[in-house]
């Protein structure tokens, strides 16, 4: 029985759906590969790809091969999708990749030699997406390690590369000259590789423009609801919902702290209510004293944090024990409280544990 005092998180993926439905509008004639790693951002990656496959998505990206093979088997036989797998060619994982139908994003040489290694010994060709790293300094070939591979054709003997990727660094801040530096250092990597499909825009990138777009972009966070320039985007709807009942009300007097310690004290006479949720639900806690929530059709401020409770401010409004207060969705903005929080909404949205209730509307 579900705790009449538990924090309730609602996942809507009609929400999700109406996320997408911008997206691919923006991605121009861009297919749209959503990314689900981190099962989903945290908000389970099975109901998510499943949702998206009715609004025709065919190709996901995931980062481990545990996160692939649980999501073939959430997609089932009857939606046989593209499932990239972002971590590539780890020692060891060819069979369980190709067993699970897994398609590698090689980043490394070596990876590339794995595959070819891998193909040999089957006789069966491998089908991989190929991560070039144009600036990123993160993961992927260098440019002249991709020109090299393209030009030494027995190099990819048995190895066929569906699709070419890149990943931006910047894309959230669309002045940073590095933007236009990655998108020239791909352009020649991408005539090389002039029969796989190129890729080089997650959320953000989208919205930098049509050169952006290639042939597929990847979206994660703002199909989950988070704006594409790190703050609320009033064409995305939100997809997580966190609620908690109030669990008390009181009246404070100026000097008064509440909680641990001394992080919060009244400066004035106010009243204030126990909200039955905390950084054990998912609530940050750095959020403390800059972040709100939303009671009553107005925001309140967030005054303290502790695992299983926190505190707002009521100001004069009437509230009663058992009343819900909105931690988390439409009127309390992701990237609001991200920001409030020192981090990026992509952690939010992961940081939204196991112990709310989840509830998903609109599954298919
Ligand atoms: C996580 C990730 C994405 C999605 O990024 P968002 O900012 O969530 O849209 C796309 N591509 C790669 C390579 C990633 O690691």
């Amino acid at each position: 029985m579900a705790d009449p005092s538990a924090a309730r998180l609602i996942i809507d993926l009609d929400a999700l759906a109406h996320n997408f439905a911008v997206l691919r509008a923006h991605a121009g004639g861009a297919a749209v590969a959503p990314v689900v790693k981190a099962d989903g951002y945290g908000l389970g990656a099975g109901p998510i790809a499943r949702r998206l496959w009715r609004e025709g998505v065919r190709a996901l990206f995931v980062a481990r091969l545990a996160e692939g093979e649980a999501l073939r088997a959430a997609l089932g036989k009857d939606r046989p999708a593209t499932i990239f797998v972002l971590d590539g060619l780890t020692a060891g994982s060819e069979p369980r990749l190709e067993a699970a139908g897994l398609t590698p994003v090689l980043a490394a040489l070596r990876q590339v030699s794995a595959a070819r290694a891998y193909a040999a010994a089957t006789g069966r060709p491998m089908a991989v997406a190929l991560h070039v790293d144009t600036g990123m300094n993160r993961q992927g070939l260098t440019v002249d390690e991709a020109r090299d591979l393209a030009q030494a054709a027995e190099d990819l003997r048995g190895v066929s590369v569906v699709l070419l990727m890149s990943h931006l660094g910047s894309a959230a801040d669309p002045t940073d000259p590095r933007n236009a530096e990655q998108l020239a250092r791909f352009a020649p990597v991408r005539a090389l590789y002039a029969d796989s499909p190129a890729s080089l825009s997650a959320s953000a990138g989208i919205f930098l423009g049509e050169g952006y777009r290639h042939e597929v972009v990847r979206p994660g966070v703002s199909l989950y609801g988070g704006g594409p320039l790190e703050r609320p985007d009033a064409r995305l709807r939100a997809v997580a919902t966190l609620t908690a009942p109030i669990l008390d009300t009181r009246d404070l007097r100026a000097g008064d702290r509440v909680g641990y310690g001394s992080t919060m004290i009244a400066d004035r006479p106010m009243r204030v209510a126990v909200v039955g949720a905390g950084y054990a639900d998912g609530v940050i806690r750095a959020s403390r004293g800059r972040g709100y929530a939303w009671f009553a059709g107005q925001r309140r401020a967030l005054l303290s944090v502790t695992m299983d409770m926190l505190v707002i401010e009521l100001g004069d409004v009437e509230a009663q024990p058992g009343d819900d207060v909105e931690l988390l969705g439409p009127n309390v903005h992701l990237d609001d409280l991200a920001a409030a929080a020192g981090t990026v909404a992509h952690e939010v949205l992961f940081r939204l544990s196991p112990r709310a209730v989840r509830t998903y509307k609109g599954e298919s």
